[in-house]
């Protein structure tokens, strides 16, 4: 039998505590070994501001990768979690300073709400932190129910990003 065609998804990582540019350097390998799954691509490193906290964060570290992929966006989001404990994350409050964050940004072109996935992911169009990296790997990519990401880029052109040599 002929296995289908894999799904395209898209990843964003995000570290801002311990060694953040080790952690996502790491993560990438972590990513390319998963399971029925393959790393086609992965952005440089972004150096950003925190959004939504107040108490002095840290800045992140952020960088998308885009994935060809058997595993169902439930499976693949469980694969997300798991490598994010993995590499020491803990979570002590929503929007707290994290090690590793790994969100399922996209899954080809669908919509999915449920309790615990919601892709798109609900925010990706608000932070240049997700458009910028985005944007260098996938400069042609349609958000379903939001748009071109080269035109949402330029929604966001009030926050701080930097890509950095990594
Ligand atoms: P955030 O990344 O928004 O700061 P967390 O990483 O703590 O928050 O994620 C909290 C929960 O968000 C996860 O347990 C997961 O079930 C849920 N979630 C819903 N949709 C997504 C998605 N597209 N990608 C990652 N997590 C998601
Ligand atoms: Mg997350």
């Amino acid at each position: 039998m002929k296995a289908a065609r894999p799904s395209r998804a898209y990843v964003a990582l995000g570290a801002n505590l311990g060694q953040p540019v080790i952690s996502l350097q790491s993560a990438f390998d972590s990513l390319s070994r998963l399971d029925k799954t393959s790393l086609l691509n992965r952005s440089s490193i972004y150096r950003t501001a925190p959004i939504g906290v107040s108490d002095g964060q840290p800045d992140y570290y952020n960088a998308v990768v885009a994935l060809d992929t058997a595993l169902s966006p439930q499976e693949l989001l469980a694969a997300l979690l798991k490598t994010e404990t993995d590499h020491g994350r803990v979570r002590p409050a929503q929007l707290a300073a994290r090690t590793l964050d790994l969100d399922l940004l996209m899954y080809d072109e669908r919509v999915i709400d449920e309790t615990g996935l919601t892709v798109p992911h609900p925010r990706m169009h608000l932070r240049a932190f997700v458009l910028h990296p985005l944007h260098e790997i996938a400069p042609g990519l349609v958000i379903p129910g939001r748009g071109p990401v080269a035109d949402l880029l330029r929604s966001v052109s009030d926050q701080r990003i930097a890509r950095i040599e990594a």
